[in-house]
C-alpha cells in the first residue's frame, strides 16, 4: 500500500477524551473514530489489525474441531422469553420493535439462538459432540463505556457454544476451547492467564476467565507469578487426544479473579515473593452451564440407552475487538504502538527520505515492489512529508519493521532497517533487506 493512496488520519495532539494509553494511540494512530458512546468506525489501519485477530481466532477455533457459521446481530424477543433471560437481562439489552410491532433485540450473546438452530436438527448422540462458533457484532448498552474498544457498546466477538451428550463429554470440549484459547493469545504474543471465575447460579469450578495483567484493567486478580512461564501448546496439539496434563498444568498454580478469591488459600499455595495482586484485562472466558438453556428451550438429545435427555453445554467468548485494544496496553512504548507481528497492520514500512530524488524512488520502488510480489504486507510512505514526521509516524502506528530510505545511505549502496521493538538499526545493501523479508 502506497500511504500516499492510504487514509491514515493521524492525530498530533494527544485527545483529551481518552484516559488509557491503548485509546490515546488507537486514536492518534488514525485506527478507529468514536461515532457515539462507545460505539466506533474501524478505519483501515485499525480494521486491518481487527481482521489479523480475528483470522488467529478463526484459525485456532477451527485446529480445535469448532464449525463456524454465522448468526445475525438481531433477534426475535420471544426466542429469549423462552428463557426467561428476555426480562431478566435488564437495561444492558437494546430492545427494538420492527415496522409490524415485533420485539427484536440486538444480541449480547447468542446462548438462545445457537439452541434454536442446535435443536432443530440434532437429536441423536451420534451427531455430537458439536462446537460452533460465530465471530459476529454484538451490542451491550454498557452503564460506562470507557476505554475506547477496551469497553464499547458495539464491539466484536468471537463466541462459540459446545453440545454433548452428558457432563463427561462436556468437559472435553471445555478442555479443547481452553487449549485453544491458550493457543490463541499465545500466538498474539499476549500472555493471558487462565484464571478460576465466577460460575454464577451452576457453580462448579468449570469457568476460567483469560486476563491479561495491565494496571488498566478492570478486573482484580490474584495470582502465582510463575503462571507466566508456562509454556503454550504447539501447532501439533491433538485435540482429539488427551488434554487433561494441559488444563492441570494451567490451572495448579493459583490464579483467581476477585469474585472467588480465597486469601487462606493463596497464602497457603503461594510463597510470599511469587505472589502477585493486581489488575488485568478479560480477553475471553470460557464456561459450561450445563442444560441452563437446552431445558428451558428443549433440546434433547436420544443417548445410547434410548432415553432423552437435555444436552449439556458451554460457552466460550474471545474479546475480538477488546483484544486490539488489549494488545496496545501490553506492546507500546513513548513513541508509540509496537505491534508483535502476528497481528501487525503492515510487517514493513518503508519510508522514502527524499520523495523526487531519482536514486531514492528507484531503491524504494524496487524494495516496495519486490515485498509485495512476495506478499509481504507493506506500507510504503511516498509522500513528501519531512523526514521527522515520517520517523514519528511510523513509530506511532508500530509496524515492526521499518525500511529507511534516502539519498545519504544510497551514496553508499546502503538503506537502513530499524526493528521497531529494539530500536536496533542496521545498514544494509537493497538486496539484503529484500531478502530478509522473503526467505
Ligand atoms: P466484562 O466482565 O468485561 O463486562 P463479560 O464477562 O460480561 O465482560 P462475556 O459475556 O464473558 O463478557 O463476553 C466474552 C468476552 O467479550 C469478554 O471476555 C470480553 O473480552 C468481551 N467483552 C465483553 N463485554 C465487552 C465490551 N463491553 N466491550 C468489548 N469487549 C467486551
Ligand atoms: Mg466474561
Amino acid at each position: 500500500m502506497r500511504l500516499s493512496k492510504y487514509f491514515l488520519p493521524v492525530l498530533r495532539e494527544t485527545p483529551k477524551e481518552a484516559e488509557i494509553v491503548s485509546h490515546r494511540l488507537m486514536l492518534r494512530a488514525g485506527m478507529i473514530r468514536q461515532e457515539a458512546a462507545g460505539i466506533y468506525a474501524w478505519l483501515p489501519l485499525g480494521l486491518r489489525v481487527l481482521q489479523k485477530v480475528s483470522t488467529i481466532v478463526r484459525e485456532e477455533m477451527d485446529r480445535a474441531g469448532a464449525v463456524e457459521l454465522l448468526m445475525p446481530t438481531l433477534q426475535l424477543a420471544d426466542l429469549w422469553r423462552e428463557s426467561g433471560r428476555y426480562d431478566a437481562y435488564g437495561p444492558e439489552m437494546l430492545r427494538i420493535k420492527d415496522r409490524h410491532e415485533r420485539e427484536l433485540l440486538y444480541g449480547p450473546t447468542n446462548e438462545e439462538m445457537i439452541t434454536e438452530i442446535f435443536r432443530a436438527t440434532v437429536r441423536s448422540y451420534r451427531d455430537l459432540p458439536k462446537i460452533l462458533y460465530h465471530i459476529q457484532w454484538k451490542f451491550r448498552d454498557e452503564q460506562r463505556p470507557r476505554f475506547g474498544v477496551m469497553r464499547g457498546r458495539e464491539f466484536l466477538m468471537k463466541d462459540a457454544y459446545s453440545f454433548d451428550i452428558d457432563e463427561a463429554a462436556a468437559r472435553l470440549s471445555y478442555n479443547r476451547m481452553f487449549v485453544s484459547y491458550l493457543r490463541i493469545f499465545g500466538r498474539m504474543g499476549l500472555k493471558a492467564i487462565p484464571m478460576r471465575a465466577e460460575t454464577g447460579p451452576i457453580g462448579g469450578d468449570l469457568s476460567h476467565e483469560f486476563i491479561v495483567l495491565a494496571e488498566t484493567g478492570e478486573s482484580g486478580v490474584f495470582c502465582n507469578s510463575d503462571v507466566l512461564d508456562l509454556p503454550i501448546p504447539g501447532v501439533d496439539v491433538d485435540y482429539d487426544g488427551d488434554l487433561k496434563p494441559i488444563i492441570e498444568q494451567w490451572t495448579t498454580l493459583y490464579a483467581a479473579t476477585e469474585d472467588v478469591h480465597d486469601a487462606a488459600r493463596f497464602e497457603a499455595e503461594t510463597p510470599p515473593e511469587k505472589r502477585i495482586n493486581t489488575r488485568g484485562i478479560e480477553v475471553g472466558q470460557v464456561f459450561y452451564f450445563g442444560d441452563k438453556y437446552t431445558k428451558p428451550m428443549k433440546a434433547p438429545i436420544t443417548g445410547p440407552d434410548g432415553v432423552e435427555r437435555p444436552a449439556q453445554c458451554g460457552s466460550y467468548g474471545v474479546g475480538v475487538s477488546r483484544l486490539v485494544g488489549a494488545l496496545i496496553e501490553a506492546c507500546h512504548d513513548d513513541a508509540g504502538i509496537i505491534w508483535p507481528e502476528s497481528v501487525a497492520p503492515f510487517k514493513v514500512g518503508i519510508a522514502n527520505l527524499k520523495v523526487g530524488d531519482g536514486p531514492t524512488d528507484t531503491a524504494c520502488a524496487q524494495i516496495y515492489a519486490a515485498l509485495e510480489k512476495a506478499g509481504v504486507d507493506v506500507l510504503y510512505d511516498d509522500t513528501d512529508e519531512r523526514p521527522g514526521g515520517k520517523f514519528a509516524r511510523l513509530d506511532l502506528i508500530g509496524l515492526p519493521y521499518q525500511v529507511i530510505v534516502g539519498p545519504k545511505g544510497l551514496a553508499e549502496g546502503k538503506v537502513e532497517l530499524k526493528v521497531r521493538a529494539t530500536g536496533a538499526r542496521e545498514n544494509l545493501p537493497v538486496t539484503d533487506v529484500i531478502a530478509r523479508f522473503i526467505e
